[in-house]
Parts: structure tokens; C-alpha cells; sequence
């Protein structure tokens, strides 16, 4: 594909977006290796805007998402009503193991992405951890059982997706040792998770109003916590994925520990004991037929949605994910001598590299201090600094 094809798709697809969408769409045809296929048909003209995505995608390697690979997008237009983006729809088209990335928009006009995030900004590590199961002296816990189905298949099945998806996406993850994790501490079992920022304990729900037949209304999700917990905004951000693709909101969504076992959960102890911060997820109810439909219907999507809220819960992905550029998008600049580039905005941050006088640069950013974020292809990440402190090494073209 030539660079100019590429420019005429960008056309076709965000000639109305500013340089980000345009830049967005740029990224998605290398992402998905110029499979020209994908995309809508090429434009017969392109403006200078979307020739210049194409240059720096392609020749500089910038990115929309410097950490991610954008492999698809939605347009507003067909997935989304007045202005909401219509999850249904979306997920109907998008492949559910894709995690949702962001968006671009121009008043009515827009783009939802979605693909994988190649590694998180901080240091992050979670434990996932399946209800019931095996105990010390050997017997089984099932779980609830109901609709033909046993909590405890059901939650080891949910785990590995949602620890796969989580290492899908940079997500430093280990799944639980099988056991049953309430008879394992009951015994006095040690089980240090110290080293982990997050455990996400599975489990299903169970009702005494039973529906096995299905009336049509799900009963939802929810989570239980500790009091101790100082706050529960990763677990609303979880929840809210899961409404987003069909479930509820079950009693008050998250849901203090507490207030149903008054000496809380023998787990969830354990884990709080070490400092740890540890969270039930009731996923839907094993009791009620809808539930059960909506869960194998979407288990994909449901691991999905949890990395999601925990990705956005935490404010895991890295920032520069919707890095400013200059104006509308970009300014091209000329050296007026010759002049470093370094990883960072300050002469102490490392040298990678040299600009001649003459030559020019594409700047992506411009800081306070003066110095410039540009476009660098030697740089992992694409672009680099370099100073024009005062104005003074730099001219635009
Ligand atoms: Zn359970």
C-alpha cells in the first residue's frame, strides 16, 4: 500500500476529524499490516492534513496510541445513538477479547477505538482468585448450583479469561493455585500476596427466588468489599462495563462486605490482614436463567470489561495516549544549528541523537520551557525533545 493509498483512505475515513483522527486511522491501517481490505474505499483526493498522518505513521512511526495497537474503530455515525455509543451494536461487530481505547470527535462525528495496550505506565500486579473448589480434606465445593450449572466450574472458567485478557494487555497477572481458598485459610493456610496491588476473587450469586426457566429481567452483578477499603471507584468502574454490555445493577452495586456478614468474608480477611486490597466479584446470578444466558453469551466480553475498569480504575494506561499536538495538528521546523535530541524536555535527559543544522524536524508538541516533542524514528516510543528555548534554534518552515 502507498503512502498516498494510505492518505486516501484517511480521507474517506476522518476528512471531518482534527489530526488525532486522522493520525488514529493512520495507526490502524499499519496496525493491522495494510490490509487495505479493512477499511473503507479510498477517497480519489486527499487533503495535505491526511497526507501528512500517512507520513508520519508510516515513515516516522507516530502513533494516536503510542501504547497500544489500534486494530479497530467505530464510527459514531452507525454505533452510537445521539451521541452515546451503542454498545450492543459495537460489541455485536468488534471482537470481544479487544479492549476499548478511547475516542476522537468533532460534534456529531466521531471514532471509537479499540485493540490491545502493549504495557501499563505503572508498575502493577494482580492476583485473580476462583471461588470455591477443592478443600483441605479433599472434598469439593461446588458453589451454588443452579440452571444447570456449578459456581465453581463457572468461576475457574471466568479467572483464566480475565488473567489472559489482563496479559493480553501488559497486565502483570497470576492466576490463584486451584483450591478452595476458604478452607485453605480456615486450616490455617499461609498465602503471602504481598506483592500483588489487587485481588479480584470470583464468585457467582445465588438467590432463593430461583428463575429457572427465564423471565426475561437479569438480575445483575455486584461486588463485595471490605469496610476498610478506602474507596471502591476500580469496582464502580468494573460494574459499569459489565451494565454497559447488558447486565444490572444488583442491591447497591458495590456493596460493603459488612453489611451482610457481619465479621466479614474468611478470604477477603486474609487478603485485608496483609495490607492487600481485595474485592468479590458476584457476577450474575447462577440462580436466574437470564443471568446465565447473558454470562455464556459474553464471557469474552465480561473478562474484557473487567481488565477495562481495572485499567481505568487504577489509571494504569499510560498518558501520553492523547498527547496534544501543535494547533490543529502539526508545524514543521528547521534547525538553525546543529542541536541534541534527548528523551526528556531538559539538558540533563540523555542524547539520542543529533538534528544538522538545515535539516528539519516534524513537532508534534510544543512545552512551556520551550522545548519541542518531535517525531523521532529512533526513539522506541517515536519521538523524542529537543530545545528551542527563546525561539532561538529553531525556525518554522
Ligand atoms: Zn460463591
Amino acid at each position: 500500500m502507498t503512502i498516498e493509498m494510505i492518505a486516501r483512505i484517511i480521507e474517506a475515513e476522518a476528512s471531518v476529524l482534527d489530526f488525532q483522527g486522522k493520525l488514529a486511522v493512520a495507526q490502524c491501517i499499519c496496525d493491522n499490516r495494510f490490509d487495505q481490505n479493512a477499511f473503507t474505499k479510498p477517497t480519489d483526493d486527499y487533503s495535505p492534513e491526511s497526507l501528512k498522518a500517512a507520513e508520519l505513521a508510516v515513515l516516522h512511526g507516530a502513533r494516536r496510541f503510542p501504547a497500544a495497537s489500534l486494530l479497530q474503530f467505530r464510527s459514531f455515525t452507525n454505533y452510537g445513538r445521539r451521541g452515546t455509543p451503542d454498545w450492543k451494536k459495537i460489541y455485536n461487530s468488534v471482537p470481544n477479547d479487544l479492549l476499548y481505547l478511547g475516542c476522537d470527535s468533532k460534534g456529531e462525528y466521531g471514532h471509537f477505538y479499540f485493540g490491545r495496550w502493549k504495557n501499563m505506565a505503572t508498575p502493577f500486579k494482580m492476583l485473580v482468585m476462583a471461588g470455591h473448589g477443592r478443600n483441605m480434606d479433599g472434598s469439593y465445593d461446588p458453589g451454588a448450583c443452579g440452571c444447570g450449572y456449578r459456581e465453581a466450574e463457572l468461576t475457574r472458567e471466568l479467572s483464566r479469561l480475565i488473567v489472559a485478557r489482563a496479559k493480553d494487555n501488559g497486565i502483570d497477572c497470576d492466576l490463584a493455585p486451584d483450591r478452595n481458598h476458604y478452607s485453605y485459610f480456615k486450616s490455617g493456610g499461609k498465602y503471602d500476596v504481598t506483592q500483588y496491588k489487587y485481588v479480584l476473587e470470583i464468585h457467582f450469586n445465588a438467590s432463593t427466588k430461583v428463575d429457572p426457566v427465564g423471565d426475561g429481567a437479569i438480575r445483575g452483578s455486584m461486588f463485595y468489599i471490605d469496610r476498610s477499603e478506602s474507596g471502591h471507584s476500580v469496582e464502580d468502574a468494573i460494574l459499569q462495563g459489565l451494565y454497559d454490555i447488558g447486565s444490572r445493577q444488583a442491591w447497591d452495586g458495590v456493596v460493603i462486605t459488612q453489611r451482610q456478614y457481619t465479621n466479614g468474608l474468611m478470604v477477603q480477611n486474609a487478603i485485608r490482614r496483609q495490607g492487600v486490597s481485595h474485592a468479590v466479584l458476584e457476577t450474575c446470578f447462577i440462580s436466574d436463567a437470564d443471568d446465565m444466558k447473558w454470562y455464556q453469551g459474553h464471557k469474552d466480553l465480561i473478562a474484557t470489561k473487567v481488565v477495562e475498569g481495572i485499567i481505568k480504575g487504577f489509571g494504569l494506561a499510560p498518558k501520553d495516549s492523547s498527547y496534544a499536538y501543535v494547533g490543529k495538528g502539526f508545524v514543521t521546523m528547521v534547525a538553525l544549528e546543529d542541536m541534541n535530541v534527548r528523551t526528556g524536555t531538559n539538558i540533563s535527559a540523555p542524547a539520542i541523537g543529533v538534528v544538522y543544522r538545515g535539516q528539519m524536524v516534524e513537532v508534534l508538541k510544543i512545552f512551556d520551557n520551550g522545548w519541542m516533542q518531535i517525531v523521532w524514528p529512533g526513539a522506541a516510543c517515536g519521538y523524542a525533545y529537543t530545545s528551542n528555548v527563546h525561539r532561538k534554534y529553531y525556525k518554522k518552515v
